[in-house]
């Protein structure tokens, strides 16, 4: 019988993965690629593609020594095709191969160019989520509107995660009141554990820096996790340090503390060297054993079985246009302090520089210090999507999108979030140590020294004024503003213009 092609991705790497299971080891031949198209479409993170690759060849060695047969090409292979869709081919011709499995990609431009490749194509469904696309369209048909919180519920109740019977463990199903408290002076975390590059992580440490150490981020220290093993580690290391105080301090930031209490297994999972659901039942038997406090471990799996899954159904839903959506016609260019300009804001300086170093930030950094400000000055949200497509090591579609695109800059008219996240420099203020070293004066509403954050925040507004006026959690921020003194009013705004006009002539801002 003549081989069929199994193609795996990078973001695959998990020995049951469908197109896997649904192969023949005597028959098939599986074809991985390091592919200069999928490392150029936007500037990755060097440390990024280095994780990648590295994970990439060690799958690659244990499928062989599994008995597979694997056609592995690396990116400096001289017949290297330089695209998935034409190595497809060159594998093809090479083993006779007219037929491909495929486990479905998570990003619409690679679904759309496996089916429009001419090998006959059998593509399966990932089914390494919890929902299913029929599950997902299930659920969402017919509401008004789609909100995660009873998403999450139904996946409470599918996964028995923290239940009681059909009750939510501990009489509810959300704990996020009792998850955000300001840090305290002095708070630090542990560091997750760092793994020593071995001889194929070397090896692909000293090709990107030839061939990538011209993009953003650092390369060295290199210290991920490239195997299951190793991610394995750092899943005990974070449940027994960080998950205990994941909840109280899951929304606070402070200088020098780069994970805090989080996790930093989103690259692990979303590449397929965690399985989701192990990571919750983990986090679940340590509540279960008195290791941890319900409402961390409550918002810790609310996070993979809610958010993650929910974005997921999102992005499929809402279909191969999604990532270039621009419901409030912002245009403004990203500013150049997000690839590592000069900038006087302390926020901005303390979220792009653990982005610079680790190709990581978490989730209140990415959202209400980048993505808030980004909101703010009205910056093309195409822009801003591949920003954080390129930065950050867990960055694949299917989860950026809705993140970027729906939950931070509001750009899908509300599919993710009912209201856009925006905030003056209050927030920042309250959930972080930033303000007390910052230039400007986070308490100041106007002048040179107001806050960018406070200046911009009411231009926002004042912007969509129409749009969001008639939103029933936003009445009142209007209401607060018409209560102004008119002088003031106009002075925010004109000092709002002011600041836009200095961004846009490339000044440090
Ligand atoms: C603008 C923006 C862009 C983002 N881009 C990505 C991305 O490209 N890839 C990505 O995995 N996450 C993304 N997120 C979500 C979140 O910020 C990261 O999952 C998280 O910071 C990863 O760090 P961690 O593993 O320490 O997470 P923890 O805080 O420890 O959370 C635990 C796990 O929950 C999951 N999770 C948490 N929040 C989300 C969420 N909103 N959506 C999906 N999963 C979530 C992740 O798997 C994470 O590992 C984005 C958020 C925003 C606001
Ligand atoms: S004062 Fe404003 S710009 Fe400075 S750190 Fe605080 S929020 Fe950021």
């Amino acid at each position: 019988m003549t081989p069929r092609l199994v193609l795996v991705l990078g973001d695959q790497l998990t020995s049951s993965v469908a197109a896997l299971k649904a192969a023949d080891k005597t028959r098939d031949v599986v074809v991985m690629a390091e592919v200069a198209a999928e490392t150029h479409y936007v500037p990755h993170h060097p440390k990024k593609i280095v994780f990648l690759f590295a994970a990439m060849r060690k799958f690659a060695l244990r499928l062989k020594a599994e008995g597979w047969r694997v056609a592995y090409s690396r990116l400096d292979d001289p017949e290297n095709a330089g695209s998935i869709g034409g190595e497809l081919l060159r594998r093809a011709e090479e083993f006779g191969a007219s037929q491909m499995l495929a486990t479905e990609p998570g990003e619409w431009r690679l679904i759309e160019a496996l089916n429009a490749h001419p090998l006959e194509l059998q593509l399966l469904e990932d089914d390494r989520f919890l929902c299913s696309h029929a599950e997902f369209d299930t659920w969402a048909e017919g509401r008004k509107s789609l909100r995660m919180e009873f998403f999450y519920r139904e996946m409470r109740r599918k996964t028995a995660l923290l239940m009681d019977g059909d009750q939510p463990e501990g009489g509810q199903w959300n704990f996020d009141h009792d998850n955000r408290k300001g840090p305290p002076k002095g708070l630090a975390g542990p560091v997750p554990p760092r793994f020593e590059p071995d001889p194929v992580t070397d090896e692909v440490l000293e090709l990107v820096e030839t061939r990538f150490g011209a993009h953003f981020g650092d390369l060295y220290p290199f210290w991920f996790a490239t195997e299951p093993s190793q991610a394995e580690a750092a899943l005990d290391h974070f449940i027994a340090h960080a998950l205990p105080r994941f909840g109280d301090y899951q929304d606070a930031m402070v200088r020098g503390q780069d994970f805090l209490f989080h996790s930093v297994l989103s690259v692990y999972i979303n590449s397929g060297l965690l399985d989701p659901l192990t990571v919750c039942r983990r986090a679940e038997a340590a509540y279960r054993a008195g290791q941890a406090p319900l409402n961390a471990v409550e918002g810790f799996i609310r996070q993979i079985i809610g958010w993650r899954e929910f974005v997921r159904g999102v992005y499929f839903r809402e279909g191969p246009g999604y990532a270039g959506r621009n419901a409030l016609g912002h245009r403004r260019r990203l500013p150049a302090l997000y690839w590592g300009g000069d900038t006087d804001m302390r926020c901005l300086k303390e979220a792009v520089g653990v982005t610079r170093r680790e190709s990581y930030a978490h989730h209140i950094q990415r959202l209400m210090v980048t993505g808030n400000f980004a909101l703010l000055a009205g910056v093309d949200p195409r822009e801003v999507h591949e920003w954080y497509l390129a930065v950050y090591a867990d960055a694949y579609e299917w989860v950026e999108a809705p993140n970027t695109v729906g939950m931070s800059q509001f750009a899908d008219g509300g599919v993710v979030g009912s209201k856009p996240y925006v905030s003056s420099g209050n927030y920042i203020a309250k959930m972080s140590d930033y303000c007390q070293s910052c230039t400007y004066g986070v308490k100041v509403k106007r002048g040179p020294d107001a806050c960018p954050f406070n200046l911009l925040y009411w231009h926002f507004l004042l912007r969509h004024r129409t749009r969001f006026a008639q939103n029933p959690r936003m009445g009142q921020i209007y209401r607060t503003w018409d209560r102004m003194d008119e002088d003031h009013r106009a002075e925010v705004l004109a000092d709002a213009e002011r600041l836009l006009a200095r961004l846009d002539a490339g000044e440090v801002v």
